[in-house]
């Protein structure tokens, strides 16, 4: 299984529009993160977690030539609101992609995006999505998935595991304010976890550095990468004070698990 960080940003990106910071003005290309969404890959299967503002560009940037489906963690603009962009893929393979997300996300898409879902659609070269409602563990192509429901402030977000033959490979744990013990179950030994941690400072929807290094030191993933980072934290700068096999992960970052 492969897993490509398409993007580690927060949903400002950094750097940040009018922001004359350290980290915004940094020459470090690991400073430059845009927003949030990590592609998986599997005996040739390609599943795109999230749609942020910045697909075009990371798809581009990855040389993402197809995609098989598209996964929704939850309905925040910077992991939703680059789904039109897809029509590429669906003029390109000649058909719909199926799109999975809880109930509530899909009823968002319907409402943003009511072209991309009617049967037929309005006129070609649209993008065009059938829609499937993720209840519990699913099965995607080759890839397994446990998802756990995590706090996101007042809002929730899916937690993903996805597993193959030997048993859970990786998590990926992205805008959540907290990891209850159902979720935490699922990381114990885990070879990778991807998890939230926007900054020092407390926030009420985002794990900080120190909430998230909690939930790694409570479950021992054998390698955590930080992910949804803000600019205040300098990449080199930060990675130099983890704790061994914990690290912020950075765009174009390709992970085999
Ligand atoms: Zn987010
Ligand atoms: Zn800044
Ligand atoms: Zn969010």
């Amino acid at each position: 299984m492969r897993v490509t960080f398409l993007g580690t940003g927060t949903s400002h990106g950094v750097p940040m529009i009018a922001c004359g910071c350290a980290v915004c003005r940094s020459a470090d290309p690991r400073n430059r993160r845009l927003r949030p969404s990590i592609l998986v890959e599997r005996e040739g299967f390609v599943l795109l977690v999230d749609t942020t503002p910045d697909l075009r560009e990371q798809c581009l940037r990855a040389n993402v030539q197809r995609l098989d489906a598209v996964l929704l963690t939850h309905e925040h603009n910077d992991h939703l609101i680059g789904l039109d962009e897809l029509r590429r893929f669906c003029v390109l393979q000649d058909g719909r992609l199926p799109l999975y997300g809880r109930g509530e996300v899909l009823q968002c898409v319907e409402r943003i995006f009511p072209y991309a879902v009617r049967r037929p659609p309005p006129y070609k070269g649209l993008p065009e999505f059938d829609l499937h409602e993720v209840v519990g563990p699913l099965v995607i192509g080759p890839l397994r998935l446990t998802p756990h429901l995590l706090p996101h402030g007042a809002a929730e977000v899916l937690g993903l595991v996805f597993s193959d033959e030997r048993g859970p490979r990786f998590a990926y744990y992205t805008d959540c304010s907290a990891v209850p013990p159902v979720a935490r179950e699922s990381l114990r030994g885990i070879p990778l976890l991807i998890l939230d941690a926007l900054r020092h400072r407390p926030h009420p929807s985002h794990l900080t550095i120190e909430q998230a290094l909690e939930v790694a030191r409570d479950t021992r993933p054998e390698r955590v990468l930080f992910t949804h980072i803000c600019h205040e934290l300098d990449h080199a700068a930060t990675n130099a004070k983890l704790p061994e096999g914990v690290r912020l992960a950075h765009d174009g970052l390709i992970v085999e698990v």
